[in-house]
């Protein structure tokens, strides 16, 4: 499992991966319907980073982290640690996440923004900590974006365990702002509207010193769906919609060169999408 802290530089910005987890060998079915591991093999780009030989592919969760402008802004902070989850590889788990992420340099109260690409639990979790017996925000200084879309889909299952332990506590404690799905949040930070996935599912632009980083979320959960942009990832709640618009976000990554990250890509997560025919490669950027 590759836990190590990787950066890279964007102009004046620096992107940080800190990892909570790391799985290799998963059959791509597990995730993707679609996949067979021969179909993973016929990639071999794929094989060298990104699956064994096998076709059996890795997966990462992590949350990325940006320095930029005088801001320290939080994106994705994963399952977290002592959750409930009906997932019992996310139940009740401890992560040494935050060791690593002091370890990176970085202290809960210097986070002042917060980015959902959505609301699923592996991208909120790390928003709180239990403390005497109650959930507690864990970067208190942070504000905590939302999408109405999202925001509305998990209040309408507000019994559901990752709404009352990650998200509730964050909007007792005044710490939530709902954002539209486009919103310009400064220092080179503006939304961009990937729904599908989810239905206010959002992607994050970093632009500084003309240069640019598209932090992708989960339009697409491992790099193979590059070469396979049709598969869809059992999480899809509207594959089509999850479809176009990886379809439109790969295309215009390859056409502008951005730093493409998404929050699931594990080993060398950070790259550059290049077309190849029809489809998509990745060709991974070192950090360091
Ligand atoms: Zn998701
Ligand atoms: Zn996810």
């Amino acid at each position: 499992m590759t836990t190590d802290t990787q950066r890279w530089t964007v102009g004046d910005a620096i992107i940080t991966s800190v990892v909570e987890d790391e799985i290799a060998h998963i059959p791509p079915e597990f995730f993707f319907p679609a996949a067979t591991a021969s179909a993973v093999r016929s990639h071999p780009w794929v094989l060298a980073d990104y699956a064994d030989s096998d076709g059996n592919i890795t997966l990462r969760v992590q949350a990325l982290i940006i320095e930029h402008a005088g801001r320290t802004v939080l994106v994705d902070p994963c399952v977290g640690n002592f959750k409930t989850s009906e997932l019992p590889f996310w139940n009740q788990q401890e992560w040494s996440f935050m060791d690593r992420f002091i370890a990176a340099g970085f202290s809960p109260d210097a986070i002042d923004t917060v980015v959902h690409t959505h609301l699923h639990a592996d991208h909120i979790g790390w928003d709180t900590r239990p403390e005497g017996g109650a959930w507690v925000p864990t970067f208190p200084g942070a504000r905590h974006l939302y999408t109405a879309a999202e925001m509305d889909l998990v209040q309408s299952a507000s019994d559901h365990p990752s709404y009352r332990e990650s998200i509730l506590p964050i909007v007792d404690a005044g710490l939530a702002d709902i954002v539209s799905c486009d919103a310009d949040l400064g220092a080179g930070l503006r939304l961009e509207p990937t729904p599908g996935h989810t239905p206010g599912h959002v992607s994050l632009w970093l632009e500084s010193d003309g240069e640019r980083a598209f932090l992708a979320g989960d339009i697409l959960h491992h790099p193979v769906q590059c070469a396979e942009p049709t598969w869809a990832e059992i999480g899809d709640a509207d594959a089509d919609l999850a479809r176009m618009h990886r379809r439109r976000m790969l295309s215009a990554a390859a056409e502008s060169g951005v730093l493409f990250i998404a929050a699931h890509f594990p080993n060398r997560p950070a790259g550059r999408v290049q077309v190849d025919g029809d489809i998509w490669r990745f060709v991974p950027e070192p950090g360091a």
